[in-house]
């Protein structure tokens, strides 16, 4: 059979099998699968790994980062996608691949990365993909994107210690912020939705995750 990519492992076949393997881990939400259906995750990594794109793993990135494995993306996705959000903060660029789902489901994505080349890595392929809708900035992402919040939905793609305080003041009313927190290399992969003037915590499951670290590296 003809192979519109023109390389086996980064076809189209190969992410509708990722996506069945994702429902069948328990990923239910028939627009999250769709989303990871539609963006080229091997393009989100070197060539040298393309061949490994879909499978179900984190890879390496450079500068000691990881893009996350697909089930993670696809959990911290649909925990994102219950608040039905208009407006998405996302910490932890990375690749841009988490950001680029997102950009299938929600309006505005705007995502923080402190690794200056990474940011400018995920630019350009964002860019490429002709994905208008996600906004990319070098900041330290514990401090939130001032000035484009509220937003109805937080995501933490890297492993914090606590709850950053200033992304908590930057959840909208009913919104959320999904976050691994924990002490240690596994934490728990946690929904933390605003409940009148308190919140309510849920614990999806453990995860793996490099550290959110502090300041920006240029
Ligand atoms: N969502 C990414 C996963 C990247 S791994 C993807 O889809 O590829 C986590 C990323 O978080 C790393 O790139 C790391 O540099 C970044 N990070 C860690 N601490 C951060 C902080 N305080 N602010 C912004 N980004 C941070």
């Amino acid at each position: 059979m003809l192979d519109v990519d023109g390389a086996g492992m980064t076809s189209q076949r190969n992410r509708d099998r990722l996506a069945e393997r994702l429902a069948r881990r328990g990923i239910a939400d028939g627009r999250v699968l769709e989303a990871i259906r539609t963006t080229p995750r091997h393009l989100f990594v070197e060539s040298a790994l393309a061949d490994r794109a879909y499978e179900d793993i984190a890879l390496p990135i450079g500068h000691g980062q990881t893009i996350s494995q697909p089930w993670v993306v696809a959990a911290m996705t649909e925990a994102a996608m219950e608040a039905d959000p208009a407006r998405v903060l996302e910490v932890g660029t990375g690749s841009g691949y988490q950001a680029a789902v997102l950009s299938r489901l929600v309006r505005h994505v705007f995502t923080v990365e402190r690794i200056a080349p990474l940011v400018e890595r995920a630019r350009r392929r964002l860019r490429d993909l002709r994905i208008r809708n996600v906004h990319v900035r070098l900041d330290d992402g514990n401090l939130g994107w001032r000035g484009r919040g509220p937003f109805d939905t937080v995501v933490v793609t890297a492993g914090a210690e606590v709850l950053p305080e200033p992304l908590l003041e930057q959840v909208a009313k009913d919104g959320r912020l999904v976050i691994p927190v924990g002490n240690g290399d596994v934490k728990d992969l946690c929904v933390v939705t605003r409940n009148g003037d308190g919140w309510r915590r849920r614990r999806l499951g453990k995860v793996r995750f490099v550290p959110l670290r502090e300041g920006v590296q240029r």
